[in-house]
């Protein structure tokens, strides 16, 4: 799947017109009920001020959550609103009107240049069925619709698909920088190209190890999903997390990593717990020496010397999963390791994918140092595992 060529925003004639622009301003919440992170939101500014500059009216889409059709208030976007008027510095409306009921009033009164935002579109149940006449009224609100929200692109929902079908279509400039990056890694890679892969279970990463392998110059496997494939080569691993069905396909991979001349790399070392807990005591043992109670829970310092020297040779960097139990202090070490290792690598592409690698990587400030942190998962990894997009799909070619 080749998307890079998809028309952008500034492939067409945006003056006067009115411009349905669909974003993920999907954003975590604190307890305080403030807005926690807001990149999400930051990152569509681009696009929203180059539709105001060049004179359109913008009317935003957005879901938050998944309210499943009713309205929650807790799930309202009106607090995204307020934020986006402070960044903007310019008044936001805030468009509650059911528009299923025709455009609501606030929205006829729009002028060029002026910004709206819509309620939560998943307040309404026609939303994530597609529905043709929801997918209408939605589209008679303006004149050109404008993807921003590269993470819910693998949903076919009447936001993405319905409205891409109605209106001349295109990408915001957030989508078009993620689809180019994504795009090139998986089409015309630099090389070496490393993939590592880590988390707790192989069956969640197998179709993207399998689609990427004959691209890849090394896998590296960590994490929890690495003990199956130790115990595959015959290692004892202890109490460590193992899929036992999924021992065929860890020799299935690394057999088809041999024939493909990829090099497989996984842990020489281990940071094991008595038992698995935060405040376990802990040991560094060799893959060939984990005691029968124990639990492995990071990579060791060796290991983690090898992965270093892997990444600061790559020239194109794939990490999905992290390599230890990173949300406990004692087994944090080695997921950062990777994570500092990639940042200081700065001429490579790295692509960083999944909500718990993305967290990860927020939690040791390497976010920053990466090409690209995909937060969802979902819409990159379907990219990865070759699936079609049909958010990106329904966008016009260039
Ligand atoms: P995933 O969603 O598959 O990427 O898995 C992420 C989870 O894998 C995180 O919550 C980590 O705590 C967990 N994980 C990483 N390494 C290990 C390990 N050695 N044992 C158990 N869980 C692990």
């Amino acid at each position: 799947m080749d998307y890079s060529g998809k028309k952008s925003v500034e492939d067409i004639d945006v003056c006067g017109k009115r411009v349905l622009l669909r974003c993920d301003f999907n954003v975590p919440f604190g307890a305080d009920g403030k807005i926690a992170d807001t990149t999400r939101i930051d990152t569509s500014l681009r696009t929203i001020r180059y539709l105001i500059k060049n004179r359109a009216t913008v009317i935003i889409v957005s879901h938050r959550g998944r309210p499943k059709g009713v309205c929650r208030p807790e799930l309202s976007l009106e607090p995204v609103a307020a934020y986006l008027s402070r960044a903007l510095n310019l008044d936001i409306k805030f468009v509650r009107g059911d528009i299923r009921d025709g455009a609501p009033e606030s929205l006829n009164q729009l002028k060029n240049g002026d910004i709206a935002l819509l309620e939560n579109i998943r307040f309404y149940k026609e939303e994530e069925q597609n529905d043709r006449e929801f997918a209408k009224k939605l589209a008679s609100l303006a004149q050109i619709y404008v993807n921003d929200a590269f993470g819910t692109s693998h949903r076919a929902h009447a936001s993405i698909v319905g409205v891409a079908a109605i209106l001349p279509a295109v990408c915001g400039f957030l989508m078009k920088r993620e689809l180019e990056i994504l795009c090139r890694a998986l089409t015309a890679p630099e090389r070496p190209f490393v993939g590592i892969f880590g988390g707790a279970k192989i069956s969640d990463k197998i179709d993207v190890i399998n689609n990427l392998l004959e691209k890849l110059d090394v896998l590296v496997i960590a994490g929890g999903m690495a003990y199956t494939f130790l115990n595959a080569l015959g290692y004892s691993i202890g109490q460590s997390i193992f899929e036992a069905d999924k021992i065929g396909v860890a020799t299935d991979i690394m057999a088809k990593a041999k024939d493909l001349d990829v090099r497989i790399v996984l842990p020489v070392d281990n940071v094991v717990g008595r038992e698995f807990t935060a405040d376990t005591d802990f040991e560094v043992v060799g893959s060939d020496s984990i005691p029968d109670g124990c639990f492995g829970l990071d990579i060791g310092p060796k290991t983690e010397q090898v992965f270093r020297d892997i990444i600061a040779g790559a020239r194109t960097i794939f990490w999905n999963g992290p390599v230890g139990v990173f949300e406990w202090a004692h087994f944090r070490h080695g997921t950062f390791s990777v994570g500092a290792a990639i940042a200081a690598n700065r001429g490579t592409m790295s692509i960083v994918g999944g909500g718990d690698t993305a967290a990860a990587v927020q939690m040791g400030n390497f976010a920053n140092s990466m090409t690209y942190v995909s937060t969802g998962g979902g819409a990159s990894l379907a990219l990865f595992e070759r699936k079609d997009l049909p958010g990106v799909a329904a966008l016009a070619d260039n």
